[in-house]
């Protein structure tokens, strides 16, 4: 049975989803470079809750051998980029331009590969 329930700050999902969820969306974004619109379709769930995922797995990443890049969203207008963000989400609006015409950020995950050469 499906529960319809779906409240404002409860998470809808039991932790163990959440962790499959969190999986596949590391493992996608290994092999693909993709927006959170295109995670939710994807998955199924509201953007709001993949930028929660990212949020985590950003952090978690960090300490791993891999980690989560982000490509700054970008104004189809006026090209301006929104490199200063430390945000995930999507910005509403261009300060320079004020379109709304934003191209969204765009996840990858990339591995860190460690030289233990000793270049300088
Ligand atoms: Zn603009």
């Amino acid at each position: 049975m499906s529960e319809m329930g779906k409240g404002r700050k409860e998470p809808s999902l039991p932790i163990e989803r959440c962790e499959t969820i969190r999986q596949y969306i590391s493992a996608v974004l290994q092999e693909h470079t993709l927006s959170a619109k295109d995670m939710s379709t994807y998955l199924r769930i509201s953007e709001k809750d993949v930028y929660e995922h990212l949020e985590h797995i950003r952090k978690t990443m960090n300490k791993g051998s891999y980690h989560l890049v982000v490509i700054p969203a970008r104004c189809e207008r006026c090209d301006f980029v929104f490199r200063k963000r430390g945000k995930l989400s999507r910005p509403g609006k261009c300060p320079i331009c004020h379109s709304s015409l934003i191209l969204p950020p765009l996840f990858v995950i990339r591995s860190i590969v460690r030289r233990e050469t000793g270049e300088n």
